[in-house]
């Protein structure tokens, strides 16, 4: 029988976010500052150690991986990473969360190398706002991007947009309008209280899922899904339309309990919760023994216990975790 990841509260991990960098193109509001340091070489995982990684998890019974960042599209030989990991026998879910912007280049190669599913972040459709957010991108660049993967022939290509009170609250609807429009899913995310990101008092700008929920049913009708997934997304469907409307609401709905997911960073630290500390160094693995994939999914079955049962959020505006979205891998 294969090893399992199974933790102290009985939850199976079965699905594993890797970020790739923690560079980007852009800056978001909500996920950096405008001065940002980014991390030396010598302390990032190379492509062979992410792949390695990669391949423990997946004798290790993960189904589910997803590459991240950061902008996962920013780091160089991306898709050779892709090509290996899309290779691994026993993974049945292969996904990226992008910016987008670099779609249109790279779109082809990464549906040639077994990538299967992409979310892309988008918050406004309006360019100047798209700028303000993300303060360095570019909204044409984007939504080309998002042209691009589904002619590349990504299917059901799912958006993420992240919802600030008195920001792009008005942007719920026009967001629904243009998924519908281009067969896309869109899935709506609380802000979490992930680094100093200086811009803004979180407190000031939460927005509920409820309330966003509210805005969308004051035009459409919402149906729940019976699709559930053992995480912090609920899914509604829509009359007359396949796409599919989510609801990701780490502040108004704790999932905890399901929690099915651990995080590498790039750095090789191991998160066992999105909104605690408990990690486990797995580039000092790696790097003791190179190449020993015996001794780094050793030393992920140790990493178990220490999943906490839940985190902690509030809306309060204190920063509960100092360490940024884009080191955390979202
Ligand atoms: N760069 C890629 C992107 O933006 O899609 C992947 C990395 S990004 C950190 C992953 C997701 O996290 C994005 O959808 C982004 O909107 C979201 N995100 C970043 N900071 C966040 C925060 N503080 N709260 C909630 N979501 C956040
Ligand atoms: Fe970059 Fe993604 Fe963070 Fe925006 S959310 S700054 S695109 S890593």
């Amino acid at each position: 029988m294969t090893e399992q990841l199974i933790d102290t509260f009985g939850r199976r991990v079965d699905y594993v976010r890797l970020s790739v960098t923690d560079r980007c193109d852009f800056r978001c509001v909500y996920c950096m500052s405008e001065d940002m340091t980014f991390l030396p070489r010598s302390e990032v995982l190379t492509l062979e150690e992410i792949g390695l990684v990669a391949r423990a998890f997946t004798e290790l019974g993960v189904k589910k991986l997803r590459l991240t960042g950061g902008e996962p599209l920013v780091r160089r030989d991306i898709t050779r990473l892709v090509s290996h990991i899309g290779q691994l026998p026993g993974l049945n879910d292969f996904a990226m969360t992008t910016n987008g912007a670099s779609l249109r280049k790279l779109a082809p190669e990464l549906v040639a190398g077994g990538l299967q599913r992409l979310n892309i972040s988008l918050d406004s459709l309006d360019a100047e706002l798209f700028r303000q957010l993300t303060r360095t991108g570019n909204l044409d660049k984007v939504i080309d991007g998002i042209r691009a993967a589904r002619d590349a022939g990504f299917q059901r290509i799912k958006l993420n947009a992240v919802i600030l009170k008195g920001r792009n609250d008005n942007e719920v609807l026009p967001l629904v309008e243009f998924a519908i429009a281009e067969g896309l899913d869109i899935s709506f995310i609380e802000e979490m209280p992930l680094g100093d990101v200086s811009d803004h008092c979180r407190s000031e700008t939460y927005c509920s899922s409820d309330d966003v929920k509210e805005r969308i049913e004051s035009r459409y009708r919402l149906t729940e899904s019976a699709e559930t997934t053992p995480g912090p997304s609920r899914y509604f469907s829509l009359e007359n339309s396949p796409t599919r409307i989510g609801f990701i609401s780490p502040h108004s709905h704790n999932f905890c309990g399901t929690c099915n997911r651990v995080r590498v960073t790039v750095e090789g630290r191991l998160l066992l919760c999105l909104g605690n500390e408990h990690s486990v160094d797995l580039r000092a693995v790696l790097r003791s023994y190179p190449g020993n994939i015996e001794r780094l999914k050793q030393a992920i079955l140790n990493a178990m216990p220490l999943k906490p049962e839940r985190h902690h959020f509030t809306t309060d505006g204190d920063v509960q975790v100092v360490r940024f979205m884009n080191m955390t891998g979202g």
